[in-house]
């Protein structure tokens, strides 16, 4: 049996930062992944452009890291309703902020080894089980041998088994799962991220580098019974017809979901555990933003795990942090991911912001964690999505 001050379970982007965090503050921290790097991970790929300045926080030659592996920039986002009618919004007009957008090997990787140099204690390959408790509060976790520890941070993702043990998940419409793909020299394809919405489900795709396009189909669980081939789905889109050079599949095909789901509590009731990145909550992902939830959800954890380690301070600071950040994301997420499931919605928003530059690019700001999500959420500009 070992002991910790902080075991960490996941070492996806929420578990890497928030680890890296706390080696670098000086807790003893060990970080466990049931997978071996570098591990794939079904994703559009695309970092908010407010993800940046994350990575630039984080330290540790991160933001060096990614902009020398192999990635796209994008300037924005292109929005395709089920007509072919399509909107684009940019981060900024100038086209100076962008988007980083570059394969999870490679981004996952580059933050698995940024907490192992912090001082994190990194093993690949265990899974963990189960949780232990000590009078009452999380004291540690079973993996292949059990590792005792003053605070579990779980950060294991959409099937998170901490979150599970801690109380439970709660799930909600729309109940929907993803394919993704990696095709290479696909045409049309730009700086900008684009997203086709169709009469069930829709598309998220975009470069990723190496003239190498991450694909995403998203459908509602319940039409999986009238599956076609991935491709002849995506012919089925109008902005995406011909477009596809099936040979041309460069990494197979990936499944995941449902999603629509999230922990009961991000604090465990009697202290000794938290939950960060998708094992606390994941709506959807059309709007992208998973990336940056759990990297900012890291830092926010962090800093309430080494309150607690230094001063026995209660960990519900951190559950209260995630709401006053998290409120407006995911109030607008929430009403992004339910309106794609109504395509006459769609159409009719896509045509006003096709009219309304201004509008369009508050949208994708917003959305990109550029500006706060409230100034979408304002009564004026709802009303200007419609009429
Ligand atoms: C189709 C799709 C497209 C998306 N596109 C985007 C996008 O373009 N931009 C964006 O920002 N977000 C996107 N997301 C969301 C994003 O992928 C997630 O929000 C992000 O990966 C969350 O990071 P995480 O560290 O919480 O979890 P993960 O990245 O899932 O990492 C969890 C880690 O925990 C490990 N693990 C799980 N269980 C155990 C266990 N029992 N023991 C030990 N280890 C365990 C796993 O092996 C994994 O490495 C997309 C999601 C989907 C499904």
């Amino acid at each position: 049996m070992t002991h910790w001050d902080a075991v960490v379970v996941g070492a996806g982007p929420a578990g890497s930062a928030t680890a890296l965090l706390l080696a670098r503050s000086g807790a003893r921290v060990l970080l466990l992944d049931r997978a071996r790097f570098p591990r794939d991970k079904p994703c559009s790929e695309y970092l908010s452009p407010e993800t940046t300045r994350v990575l630039e926080r984080l330290g540790g030659g991160v933001l060096d890291a990614v902009a020398q592996a192999s990635h796209a920039r994008l300037t924005g986002m292109k929005v395709v309703a089920p007509s072919g009618r399509a909107m684009i919004g940019r981060f900024d007009r100038t086209g100076a902020r962008f988007s980083f957008a570059l394969p999870r090997t490679s981004f996952d990787m580059i933050l698995r080894s940024a907490a192992e140099t912090a001082g994190a204690v990194v093993q690949e390959g265990v899974k963990v089980h189960d949780l232990i408790y000590d009078r009452g509060a999380v004291g540690g976790v079973i993996a292949a041998e059990t590792h005792r520890a003053r605070v579990v941070v779980g950060a294991d993702g959409l099937r998170s088994v901490v979150a599970r043990r801690l109380g439970g998940v709660r799930t909600s419409s729309p109940r929907r799962v993803a394919f993704t793909a990696h095709v290479a020299d696909v045409a049309g394809v730009t700086d900008v991220g684009e997203m086709h919405v169709g009469q069930t489900g829709y598309v998220g795709m975009g470069p990723i580098g190496g003239g190498v396009t991450t694909v995403a189909l998203v459908v509602p669980v319940k039409t999986l019974k009238l599956r076609t081939g991935f491709f002849d789905a995506l012919d089925r889109f109008p902005g995406l017809a011909g477009r596809f050079d099936r040979r041309r599949v460069v990494r197979g095909i990936l499944a995941t979901g449902p999603f629509a789901q999230w922990s009961r509590a991000s604090v465990a009731p009697d202290g000794g555990a938290l939950l960060v990145g998708d094992a606390a909550d994941f709506f959807d992902p059309f709007t992208g933003q998973g990336i940056y939830s759990a990297l900012r959800g890291a830092e926010l954890a962090a800093a309430a795990v080494m309150e607690a380690l230094t001063s026995g301070a209660s960990l519900q600071a951190y559950a209260r942090a995630r709401r006053r950040e998290f409120a407006g994301k995911w109030l607008l997420e929430r009403l992004i991911a339910l309106g794609v499931g109504w395509p006459a919605l769609v159409e009719r928003v896509v045509a006003r912001l096709a009219r309304r530059a201004d509008l369009a690019d508050l949208l994708v700001r917003a959305s990109g964690n550029c500006i706060p999500a409230r100034a979408v959420l304002a009564p004026g500009v709802l009303a200007g999505l419609l009429w």
